[in-house]
């Protein structure tokens, strides 16, 4: 085994399929129970991938998986690395050990101390498409794209929404002008997730819209930069022979195809290292 790729969504994905064209022997370990990453929680068309036209986000995780079945690919799903000491991976069903490491385990919604449950969503996607919104009374909190796009969705389908913002909202100006009609209360308020409350004000719904954090398995001590783990032009981290790429990095607008790319070069770094 030449390299353990954790997290099989776009970066961990690309990675591994060009690990294994470049005739790398490695495996892809992958905590839940499908591939694909973030883009497997979005019914929403994806219109940002040069040359990928008419595909939801879970229609361009499907295709990855597709892709990484194809070739062939070492996949291990439903296993969570728990613990990395140096070149030891523990995951929940096993331990790995390679010479190069791939950190690909990208981002996660930020919970602010809310609980998801039937009536709190955390974060922007599937969860939120799911919830019955119709005649219902729903906060959004958060200021950026997310909060806004999600509070028009949200609209659309005959929600009454209310976003709550602590200070004045970072979303684009035009995700902003779309919805006029939406209350944007800006300011500190009090929410009570177990009465549904906002200001002692009752509410039938809760999404969470606080941005996204990097996933980091525990036990490695990369240097990050603002939570990212911090990466060298080449996807190197600050541990020799561990590598990073896609939302957990510092490195590039995050995206599917930037992530993608990302694994790409991270895997032809390893195989220029491997002939060395
Ligand atoms: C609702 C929504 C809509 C989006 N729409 C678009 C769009 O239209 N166009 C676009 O380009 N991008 C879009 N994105 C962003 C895009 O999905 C991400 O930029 C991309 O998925 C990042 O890829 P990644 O591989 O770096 O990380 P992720 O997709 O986050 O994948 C990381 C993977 O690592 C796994 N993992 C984490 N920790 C562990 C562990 N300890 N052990 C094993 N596995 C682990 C996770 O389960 C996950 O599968 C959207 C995101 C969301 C949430």
């Amino acid at each position: 085994m030449d390299a353990i790729i954790i997290g099989g969504g776009p970066a961990g994905i690309s990675c591994a399929i060009w690990l294994k064209k470049l005739g790398v022997e490695c495996v892809l370990l992958e905590a839940s129970a499908q591939l694909g990453g973030l883009q497997t929680r979005s019914p929403y068309e994806n219109l940002w991938i040069p040359g990928v036209q008419g595909k939801t986000g879970q229609q361009v995780a499907a295709s990855l998986a597709d892709h990484a079945k194809a070739v062939g690919i070492d996949v291990r799903l439903g296993c969570p690395v728990l613990f990395v000491d140096g070149q030891q991976v523990t995951s929940l069903v096993g331990t790995y050990s390679a010479p190069y490491l791939v950190i690909a385990t990208g981002s996660q919604p930020r919970t602010g101390g809310f609980t998801a449950s039937d009536r709190i969503i955390i974060g922007p996607g599937v969860g939120m498409e799911t919830l019955d919104v119709k005649g219902r009374r729903v906060a959004i909190f958060g200021g950026g794209d997310n909060a806004f796009d999600q509070a028009r969705f949200v609209r659309d389908r005959g929600g009454e929404v209310t976003i709550f913002s602590r200070s004045a909202p970072r979303a684009q100006k035009l995700l902003q002008d779309m919805i006029p009609d939406v209350p944007v209360v800006v300011g500190p308020y009090q929410a009570d997730q177990d009465a549904m409350t906002i200001n002692s004000e009752a509410f039938d719904a809760f999404g969470v819209m606080f941005g996204f954090e990097a996933v980091v398995p525990d036990g490695l001590a990369l240097d990050l930069d603002n939570g990212y783990v911090r990466v060298d032009r080449f996807g190197e981290t600050s541990e020799p022979g561990v590598y990073a790429c896609g939302e957990v990095t510092d490195y590039w607008h995050p995206c599917v195809t930037t992530s993608a790319a990302h694994g790409i070069q991270v895997a032809k770094q390893i195989s220029i290292r491997l002939q060395r």
